[in-house]
């Protein structure tokens, strides 16, 4: 196991739920501290308050992960005899450092939605509120016929033609290829001056548009010609897509009233609220941690029987209800689930890099309500 630092576990953590895919304007990333310096152990939190920075305290983490940001309006001062100011003035004298992990912990693919999808056991799970999405791209390459299998390889390789489940996919189709090369050329064939026609193959596969210097960095490695004839398309096809919330179907059918017991069990909260009919059979659910109140209609034309949400307002629970949308509200704090989704993912991510930093779950609540 190699020693490491913050800027090697953040790199880590960010290959998983890069900054790129929070929503526009949302505080995060590091925010207290600094990263560069050893790091060993990580706590991870849903929320940073008192208790929590004395449990890191304890704990000797040089890190928290913190799925709320603890800055997250506009700091006006650092005053320490308040709270917000105090809180940072410990960790600055402990040296612990606070990274935040807001919405693109959210929207990540096995991130604080893809944790509750799979508690509340949902299958054929997908994108509630797509944010992002990669165009495909496609590339299309002429080759001498000896070459075209080593292209096809080489590109294959490095990520081209990726199709669903489907790897290597591509499609040749043979021509005839035709070049004159000038005076100061190096011709892999043909003559100065000379016009070639050579029995040529053209490679065509698709990539998402994020790898494309690296299929053009492996198509000029193993191409033999001087200069590569090749077309680059933009195609209107979109991958990747990520995005907020997730929807999906339970296996068979159960009434509202049991499903809302099994929220409960399964997010590990000591009451939930429901809005709708409890006798009503629901078997499509729409779940969006944290505060979903903007996401009603979303849910709605995404054919959900029930939504899962946190922090439902009066009214907006009125309106669930006038559009027979049935809501299970479990409270803000049912977003907890990331504590133990980020650090069994990290473990395994520090064990196979072999790096010597371990994560651990805060024990605490930092469930603000008490329920009596
Ligand atoms: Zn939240």
């Amino acid at each position: 196991m190699k020693q490491t630092n913050g800027q090697q576990i953040i790199s880590l953590f960010e290959q998983w739920a890069p900054k790129s895919l929070a929503v526009e304007g949302d505080s995060i990333g590091l925010q207290i501290g600094t990263l560069n310096k050893s790091v060993s152990k990580v706590l991870v939190t849903l929320d940073v308050n008192s208790k929590v920075v004395k449990e890191a305290i304890e704990q000797q983490c040089e890190l928290i992960i913190a799925h709320h940001p603890p800055i997250f309006r506009g700091m006006k001062h650092m005053r320490t005899d308040l709270p917000q100011g105090s809180l940072i003035e410990q960790l600055i004298k402990h040296d612990i450092a606070v990274y935040a992990a807001h919405t693109n912990l959210d929207i990540a693919t096995g991130g604080v939605n893809d944790l509750l999808a799979n508690a509340l056991q949902l299958e054929n799970v997908k994108i509630l509120e797509q944010t992002t999405a990669e165009k495909l791209m496609k590339l299309a390459v002429f080759t001498p016929k000896e070459s075209t299998e080593q292209v096809r390889i080489a590109l294959g390789n490095v990520g081209a033609g990726q199709i669903g489940d489907y790897g290597n996919c591509s499609f040749t189709s043979d021509g005839e290829g035709r070049f004159k090369p000038s005076l100061s050329a190096d011709p892999y064939i043909g003559k100065a001056n000379e016009l070639a026609i050579v029995a040529e193959d053209k490679v065509e596969v698709v990539f998402p548009a994020s790898i494309k210097n690296r299929i053009l960095r492996a198509l000029l490695t193993v191409h033999p010609y001087e200069e590569p004839a090749y077309d680059l398309f933009i195609l209107e096809t979109e991958i990747n897509e990520k995005g907020l919330g997730r929807i999906g179907t339970l296996p068979t059918p159960v009434r509202l009233s049991e499903y809302a017991q099994t929220v409960k069990k399964q997010l590990h909260v000591p009451f939930v609220r429901v809005v709708g009919e409890l006798d009503k059979l629901v078997q499509k659910v729409a779940v969006l941690g944290g505060d979903g109140n903007k996401y009603i209609q979303t849910a709605k034309r995404a054919g959900a029987d029930v939504f899962i949400t946190g922090d439902m307002y009066f009214h907006v629970a009125q309106d669930a209800e006038a559009m027979d949308l049935a809501v299970i509200d479990p409270g803000h704090h049912m977003e907890q689930i990331m504590k133990d989704g980020v650090t069994d993912y990290m473990n395994a991510a520090c064990i196979e890099k072999k790096l010597a930093c371990t994560f651990i779950p805060s024990k605490l609540s930092t469930e603000p309500f008490q329920f009596i």
